[in-house]
């Protein structure tokens, strides 16, 4: 008897709802050829959850991402819902909201190079040679979720105790969510090459101290891998000077959040990069872009960090490891053949067909 999955999808705003509309034609495809089907609870969040609701993660939504087999968000935000009131709902509290929903502390962002867009890369393509890394980012914890306020400092905010604004965020991290994020790193080194770098800025800040404490700990129960400390600093700049020197990079949450979107451009584009985030419940999958709103309503956008994020759901959450390796392929041969969203397309190479959302799904779905 062939199985439903339960999938959530997030939609979101800009490119979302474009990105998202691909990946359920490319899922269904991909469930009549390899006997399984989808069945889709579409849900708000963000910017249009604001404007249907006042909510950025509506109670509706709280629900059904906790009860299905896995979620899938596309993006979310835009200039529409921007505000500098901290009293304003914004987009991305709903975002971080149901990353926490879900216990989802664990990002893992793998950084791939597909042969036919070394071109599309700023690097020169001998940089990328042997590249093929994953960020481990810590989801729920630190700056993103610490307590936060501004206020009026009558007394001496500013220089020679002139009243005026103030404000602060909290970096703050506990012993068990340092373990427990070091645990899956390590365990991802060991199913991969052995190697895991702990980027932490330990020379300066406390909770890094702590951090690089902790995993040293963790190790011990790792004796096989090879562990090595980096300052973040440090890593911005070798993911550029030689980004094959890594293998897993384990970080907390906005080291990662930074590191990853610079890593996304080895491979060409943030329209590239997929991201799984597990934890204690449902998983969810998506995109490590935003919503693009410069690009949004165009059927410019690119698709494929979307179906590289399904690709991670059919392996991680629903166990179609088939099917996932049938998109996987089906994307390198895709781009093989010289077919090219936008942000890909290299302008020194005129073999490159640039098409647009829809037509990319068209493709992907043809071949399938
Ligand atoms: P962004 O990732 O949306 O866009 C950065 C640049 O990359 C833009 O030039 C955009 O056109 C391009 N780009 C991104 N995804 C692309 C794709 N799939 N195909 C082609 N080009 C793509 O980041 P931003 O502009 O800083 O933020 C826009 C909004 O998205 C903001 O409101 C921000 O808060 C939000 N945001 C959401 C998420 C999320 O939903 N996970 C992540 C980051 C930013």
């Amino acid at each position: 008897m062939s199985k439903t999955y339960r999938i959530t999808l997030l939609p979101g705003d800009g490119i979302g709802p474009e990105i998202m509309a691909q990946a359920r034609r490319v899922l269904d495809t991909l469930g009549a050829r390899f006997g399984f089907s989808c069945a889709y609870a579409e849900a708000l969040l963000g910017g249009a959850a604001i404007d249907a609701t006042g909510d950025p993660f509506p109670e509706e939504t709280r629900q059904l991402v906790a009860d299905c087999d896995a979620v899938l968000l596309a993006a979310i935000g835009g200039p529409k819902w921007d505000t500098t009131d901290p009293d304003k709902p914004r987009p991305e509290q709903g975002l971080l909201g149901l990353r926490k929903a879900l216990g989802a502390y664990a990002n893992l962002r793998p950084v791939r190079i597909f042969d036919a867009l070394r071109g599309a890369s700023p690097l020169k393509p001998q940089r990328l040679e042997g590249v093929n890394l994953l960020v481990v980012r810590e989801l729920i914890g630190g700056l993103y979720f610490g307590a936060r306020e501004r206020f009026y400092d009558e007394e001496n905010a500013g220089a020679g105790g002139v009243p005026g604004q103030r404000a602060y965020d909290t970096l703050e991290y506990r012993e068990y969510e340092i373990e427990r994020i070091a645990r899956v790193a390590f365990e991802q080194a060991r199913a991969r090459r052995g190697k895991l770098h702990s980027v932490d800025k330990a020379n300066v800040i406390e909770t890094s101290r702590l951090w690089r404490e902790i995993v040293h700990r963790v190790a011990h129960d790792y004796p096989e891998i090879e562990l090595i400390d980096m300052l973040v600093d440090n890593t911005a700049m070798q993911l550029i000077n030689d980004p094959a020197q890594f293998d897993v990079i384990v970080t907390e949450n906005m080291f990662g959040d930074i590191l990853s979107d610079e890593a996304s451009m080895l491979t060409g584009s943030l329209g590239m990069l997929a991201s799984a985030s597990l934890g204690d419940g449902v998983a969810l999958y998506e995109p490590i872009h935003g919503s693009a709103p410069d690009i949004a309503g165009r059927d410019i956008a690119n698709p494929l960090a979307m179906l590289l994020s399904c690709e991670l759901m059919l392996r991680s959450s629903l166990n179609e490891p088939a099917a996932a390796d049938a998109l996987s392929n089906v994307i390198s041969n895709i781009l093989a053949q010289g077919w090219r969203t936008a942000d890909i397309a290299d302008a020194a190479t005129p073999t490159d067909k640039i098409v647009g959302t829809r037509a990319m799904g068209d493709l992907i779905v043809a071949v399938l």
